[in-house]
């Protein structure tokens, strides 16, 4: 993955204060170009992540609004999936932190400037993707021709 790109969706540790900052990452079809291979097909999601510092830690809130597109369980043409989920991660610099069930905890080395969220912006995407994706569920049609020749009858319902 190129440095440019990783830098782009990362948290610069030294430049945030102590406190409260924000952080907004544009997740696109751009951004998944830097993946060799995706399930998602393609996605537009704002995220805004709301970082509290501590001289131990980090404190993350992600919010995530947008779609992404997949291909339909059923036609297996493309379906946009209307996306909006929170995510909590702590980044901590010591061995001490407790996770519980809404919050995961990732050890970062104080020595590492910059925290890549590459990854985790893609996987918060894919976990707000339903399992099964059907056109009716967001009530569109499947399209007409392949249905035909999936369920092989002659007329159009
Ligand atoms: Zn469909």
């Amino acid at each position: 993955m190129k440095k440019a790109f990783e830098r782009q969706y990362s948290l610069d540790v030294p430049k945030l204060r102590m406190g409260h900052n924000e952080e907004r990452y544009i997740v696109n079809s751009e951004f998944l170009t830097h993946f060799e291979t995706s399930y998602i097909e393609d996605c537009e999601v704002d995220a805004v992540v709301q970082v509290e510092k501590y001289h131990s830690h980090l404190d993350t809130k992600f919010h995530l609004k947008g779609w992404a597109q997949v291909e339909c369980d059923r036609c297996l043409e493309l379906i946009k999936i209307p996306i909006e989920s929170n995510h909590r991660v702590i980044y901590s610099f010591s061995e001490k932190m407790e996770e519980t069930d809404d919050m995961e905890v990732i050890y970062i080395s104080e020595n590492q400037p910059h925290i890549s969220l590459v990854q985790d912006l893609y996987d918060f995407i894919g976990i707000a993707i339903p399992f099964r994706n059907v056109h009716e569920d967001i009530g569109e049609q499947c399209d007409p021709k392949i249905m035909q020749y999936i369920t092989g009858e002659s007329d159009l319902v």
